[in-house]
């Protein structure tokens, strides 16, 4: 299983990348940009990252950030994660950044995503990697904010493919954002929204995300498996659920891996995903992959399924690259007896593609 997983063609559609940013490109880029961290080494930092719940999570997540000001850091962020998910067969993903997080902090949004779009071009073209971004707008702050953030992004609409809601969803519903959104489809967008874990009104925001916001996807989405409805619903529209069956810094037990096998046993569209793998133990897709499939029991089928769902709901339009990331699912089928071809089948597929 573990040769399996890690040989497997695989599609990531739910990942930070400011979330993976590892404890030593953070001490790296502070020494470079004299920013003072409270601990001196990796080591230290990685150590001192705990989190209870979501809001404390997003209070490590975003301080870590500071340490990110050039152009040449968002660079070395991206490019690292690109680099190494595809050293674990990861062949196309696609990242959120959190623009407003660094416009707030007076780092311009061409400086973010210049840097960002040079990593996704360099790694395409020397690893064959693909990527593709999702804008992803604070629901933490303002429905204003969320709009200038959207207009901002209108310069580069050729470099993102979707607009997504993240952060803390406390008193932050979907419609807070129902114009913004409705901005963003009319640009041409796609749409996904957060619904996270054990938050006030998960059921109602979920629903509000169908009916409301008109989403392409979810974000997380444990939820809909509370309500007999939601679960109709989301099954007819096979809309994709976008799990993060991750890891505490203080525990390696996979979150919500039960939840994701009663999701795949009731044929919902789930994924597995990373989120920000930096902050849970440095578990990239490969690692979350098997950890849950041990800790459920999932089937090879089972955890096949989940990798073609992620191919399958990707965000790549028709055409010949959508065709080519297609085959990764035939390829899928053909590891289940051997898992050697992987790496050549990848590296023939993708090298050379236009990235949208
Ligand atoms: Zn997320």
């Amino acid at each position: 299983m573990d040769a399996f997983i890690r040989g497997m063609p695989k599609a990531e559609l739910h990942v930070h990348v400011e979330g993976t940013l590892e404890p030593e490109l953070r001490v790296r880029l502070a020494e470079r940009n004299g920013v003072e961290l409270p601990y001196r080494t990796a080591d230290e930092l990685a150590a001192s990252y705990a989190y209870q719940d979501l809001s404390s999570f997003l209070a490590l997540y975003f301080s870590g950030m500071d340490v990110l000001r050039t152009e040449q850091d968002f660079f070395e962020l991206t490019y690292a994660y690109l680099q190494r998910v595809h050293a674990q067969n990861v062949v196309y993903t696609e990242m959120h950044f959190d623009p407003q997080a660094h416009t707030s902090r007076g780092i311009a949004f061409d400086t973010v995503i210049s840097g960002i779009r040079r990593a996704q071009e360099m790694a395409q073209d020397e690893l064959g990697i693909r990527s593709q971004l999702i804008l992803g707008i604070l629901r933490d702050m303002s429905a204003e904010s969320a709009m200038e953030a959207l207009e901002q992004s209108l310069a580069y609409r050729d470099w993102i493919v979707g607009v997504g809601l993240d952060s803390d969803e406390k008193g932050n519903p979907p419609v807070k954002f129902r114009e913004v959104f409705e901005r963003a489809r009319a640009e041409g967008y796609k749409l996904t929204m957060h619904c996270d874990h054990l938050q006030e009104n998960s059921v109602e925001h979920i629903r509000q995300c169908l009916d409301v916001i008109g989403v392409d996807r979810i974000d997380h989405g444990y939820h809909v498996l509370d309500d007999e409805g939601l679960i109709d619903d989301v099954r007819r529209r096979h809309m994709c659920l976008t799990f993060c069956t991750t890891s505490n810094p203080s525990d390696p037990a996979p979150r919500r891996a039960a939840e994701l096998k009663r999701a795949l046993e009731l044929g919902l569209n789930v994924t597995v995903n990373t989120d920000d793998p930096a902050y849970m133990r440095s578990y990239y897709l490969s690692e979350v992959l098997l950890n849950t499939q041990q800790a459920v029991g999932l089937s090879r089928e089972q955890v096949a399924e989940l990798a073609r769902n992620a191919f399958r709901s990707a965000w790549i339009g028709e055409g010949r690259g959508r065709r080519t990331l297609m085959t990764c699912i035939c390829h899928i089928k053909a590891l289940f007896p051997i898992c050697s071809t992987t790496l050549r089948v990848r590296n023939l597929a993708f090298q050379g593609l236009p990235m949208s």
